[in-house]
């Protein structure tokens, strides 16, 4: 691979830098507590349901050892208070010297528990400005609004008799509720937190205030859910309107080039080094969707979302339904957006092994 801007060893693998987070994984357990680097702890929080088990929070011990943060404390549950108040016992701490919680993003798996601990223990919380505006839209009572959603669906040429079960999926109530943070970060920020410098860079996409934080003093970037090992975390999972998230959520990988050598720290499954490589095989992943989406436009041009989605999943189609449906036509929808946009080909610049559309010939295997 050859080419300025190019990504020089697309092949080369991540390796996990904790056997015992790989192993815990691997066998449906929670890892237990773990030294990352000096004062610098992972934890797991437990999730309640689906397919992940656990969210990677981190404990930031200050310098003296008196006090700590937590970035992302996790699901707010018994359960997760309970494991919270046990991680911290087999660390030497106790809950009342919690003194900050920060959140990459305001899922319930990570910001989630955060406005009970502030609660329990007056400790402060720091969120992205731009994902506290997220949150407030995500709880807007007319987001949910049965009636302007079965217009979207209309306008993706939903057929009538699929219409119900998503607009049932959707307009069920979230599962995460609002808080008011102490501290708003915009990118590029330094919080100061006692002994740990992070620096905050913004990585719209997964949501649209979504931040990654860099320790430059230790080597570290928490990746939140920008960039997990193994799982594509996804996109457009709470934006703002007008929001880009795809063109956004490409962009943000590879603003993270420059981190390239720091062990990343991410919100589940395990810690690793290699966070080019797999910020590469994350764009590549998505872009090759989006050129496939491109090499349907000539056979179908304005045909609606519906269409396009049907095509690109294939026999697996049939079998989505209520959220997954909702999922896969959002996604289409932004890919469409995408092969549409003269973006794209700035975008696909990093990635010379990917054609441009125009030389498109068939479907790639993704
Ligand atoms: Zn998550």
């Amino acid at each position: 691979m050859s080419g300025a801007g190019a990504y020089a060893d697309q092949t080369r693998r991540l390796r996990t830098t904790s056997a015992g987070q790989l192993a815990a994984l691997q066998s449906g357990q929670l890892p237990p507590p773990e030294a990352v680097a000096d004062k610098v702890w992972a934890i797991a929080a437990p999730i309640p349901e689906g397919s992940v088990t656990y969210t990677l929070s981190y404990v930031l011990v200050s310098a003296d050892s008196t006090s700590f943060s937590i970035l992302d404390p996790g699901w707010d549950s018994p359960e997760n208070l309970d494991s919270l108040r046990r991680s911290l016992g087999l660390i030497g701490l106790a809950l009342e010297g919690l003194s900050t919680v920060v959140a990459t993003h305001h899922h319930p798996d990570h910001l989630g528990i955060a406005s009970t601990l502030k609660a329990m223990t007056g400790a402060r919380v720091v969120l992205s400005g731009i994902e506290r505006a997220v949150l407030t839209y995500q709880l807007s009572p007319g987001l949910r609004n049965p009636a302007s959603y079965t217009r979207v669906l209309e306008a993706w040429g939903v057929p009538k008799a699929r219409r119900a079960e998503l607009v049932a999926a959707f307009a069920r109530t979230p599962d995460f509720s609002d808080i008011e943070p102490d501290v708003l970060l915009a990118d590029g920020d330094v919080l100061d937190l006692d002994g740990h410098s992070l620096t905050a860079v913004a990585t719209p996409g997964h949501t649209g205030g979504h931040l990654c934080f860099a320790d430059n003093d230790r080597g570290l970037l928490y990746s939140g859910d920008h960039i997990l090992p193994q799982i594509h975390s996804g996109f457009g999972l709470g934006a703002l309107p007008g929001d880009q998230p795809l063109p956004d959520y490409l962009t943000s990988l590879q603003s993270l080039r420059r981190f390239a050598a720091h062990e990343v720290l991410p919100g589940h499954e395990f810690r690793f080094l290699g966070l080019d490589a797999r910020a590469a095989e994350i764009s590549v992943h998505q872009l090759r969707r989006t050129l496939r989406i491109a090499d349907l436009l000539p056979e179908l041009g304005d045909a609606p979302v519906w269409d396009y989605a049907r095509l690109l999943h294939g026999p697996g189609w049939s079998r989505l339904s209520g959220f997954f449906l909702h999922a896969a036509l959002r996604q289409t929808e932004m890919h469409l957006d995408l092969a549409r946009s003269p973006h794209l080909a700035e975008l696909l610049a990093p990635f010379p092994a990917l054609r441009p559309p125009e030389a498109a010939s068939a479907g790639s295997a993704d």
